[in-house]
């Protein structure tokens, strides 16, 4: 029997999922997306792909690395990918310590990682001041793409394998018979499915809630800005990271593209967001990206001049713990999440639409995904006042430990 496999959700991990199903030919793949393909949160992404040595964070980065290379070679549209490098910068001799491990593991591995001494840093990024840092970590791995490009080249490569992809096709709710899913209604019309995974960003859990699974899953505001210094940065320029300062960043079309993962988030209810909420932004919030550009300004003291021309204030959905939602939705058979990036969707989209093939098509997982579970955080998820104030501290937090070897978990 060919099984009937739904995808909603046109975003970058939709578009994933959606190939990985296909290319293994585990059954007919429909994707409903109710606006265009990369509109929600994936459109304004820093589009960053940091590689980290650690093993539950290296293999997924490799991993994509790898589909993109197979997607550009297949003559699939561009992803936009360039490898740069990372410079993981320390403002303290013990913020220098936090990079230890990371050296360590990447030496074992045979990777060409290496400390930078402030001056050898500021030689490799011309905006650097080279007296605000302790020293920098240089990590060769790491590098970007263009979101959109990456979503549309694996809805290409989907519907090369035989996926059907269906925009202006808003999922209302999904259908369940005796605890296991039956399909679902878009567009006021019934469908019947066997499989339905679910993989709509900041709304997925407004579709699972009503089966009895709200997904421990909110939304936060999450912001950059692109500045355009004088001096035009070179495409080859390191992206940089500074844990202690929460912030990182990379160049942006020769300007300076400058992120942080504030504390004391913004919380944002999905449900509260405008419909249709496609290629659009919130407000900007000058006084919550203050404090950090002016720290950045140490850092790059040309930003004290430069013109900012550019303030993306995007939603981004995240979880208690920095880990996403991958798997099994407990209650109902045939019923899958795919969500809550915590702000590395397009970096782990490779790896979790793998990991919903292994599991749809009863493989041996590739990458460890206990720490995916959805039933982690049990009925905790039904408790909308907790997830908003737990959610507000985890970019802050685990981007802090998660670049460091301070790991959260
Ligand atoms: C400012 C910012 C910077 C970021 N930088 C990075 C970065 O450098 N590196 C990185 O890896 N990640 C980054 N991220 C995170 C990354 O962009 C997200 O994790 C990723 O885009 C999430 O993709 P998604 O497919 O889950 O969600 P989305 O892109 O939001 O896709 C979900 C889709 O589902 C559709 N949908 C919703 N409800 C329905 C329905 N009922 N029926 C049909 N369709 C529906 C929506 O229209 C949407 O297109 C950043 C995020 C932000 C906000």
């Amino acid at each position: 029997m060919t099984l009937r496999i739904a995808v909603i959700g046109g975003g970058v991990i939709g578009c994933s999922v959606a190939y990985h199903l296909a290319d293994r030919g585990l059954g007919r793949v429909t994707l409903f997306e109710r606006e265009n393909l990369g509109s929600g949160t994936t459109w304004h992404s820093a589009g960053n792909i940091t590689w980290k040595p650690h093993s539950d964070d290296d293999a997924p980065v490799l991993y994509a690395y790898d589909l993109i290379e197979r997607l550009e070679q297949n003559g699939m549209q561009s992803t936009g990918r360039h490898r740069m490098g990372r410079l993981f910068l320390a403002l303290s001799e013990e913020g220098l310590g936090g990079f230890e491990a990371f050296h360590q593991a990447a030496s074992e591995r045979g990777v060409d990682s290496r400390w930078l001494t402030p001056r050898d840093a500021a030689a490799r990024h011309p905006l650097l001041a080279e007296g605000a840092i302790a020293g920098a970590w240089f990590n060769p791995l790491s590098g970007r793409v263009n979101p959109s490009d990456f979503t549309l080249s694996l809805a290409r490569a989907a519907k090369a394998h035989g996926a059907e992809i269906v925009e202006k096709a808003r999922v209302e709710r999904l259908l369940e018979t005796g605890g296991a899913i039956a399909g679902l209604t878009c567009n006021g019309e019934s469908h019947a499915f066997d499989r339905v995974i679910v993989a709509a960003g900041l709304w997925s859990r407004g579709l699972t809630a009503p089966l009895g699974y709200p997904a421990a899953q909110w939304g936060c505001e999450h912001f950059y800005v692109i500045a355009r210094p004088d001096r035009k940065l070179d495409r080859d320029t390191p992206s940089f990271v500074c844990p202690e300062a929460l912030l990182y960043g990379r160049e942006e079309v020769g300007g300076l593209l400058l992120g942080l993962f504030d504390e004391a988030a913004k919380p944002l209810d999905p449900a509260t967001l405008p419909e249709p909420f496609a290629f659009s932004l919130l407000p900007e919030d000058w006084d919550k990206v203050a404090p950090y550009v002016e720290a950045a300004t140490r850092l790059f003291p040309t930003l004290s001049t430069a013109p900012i021309s550019r303030f993306i204030n995007g939603p981004e959905s995240f979880t208690p713990d920095a880990d996403p939602l991958i798997g099994v939705v407990p209650g109902t058979r045939g019923l899958y999440i795919c969500s809550a990036k915590n702000s590395h969707g397009v970096t782990l989209a490779a790896a979790a639409g793998h990991v919903i093939a292994d599991l749809i098509g009863e493989d041996e997982p590739r990458f460890a995904i206990d720490r995916y579970r959805p039933d982690r955080f049990g009925g905790q998820g039904a408790d909308e006042a907790w997830l908003a104030e737990a959610v507000s501290h985890t970019p802050s937090l685990f981007y802090r430990a998660a670049n460091t070897e301070n790991r959260a978990d």
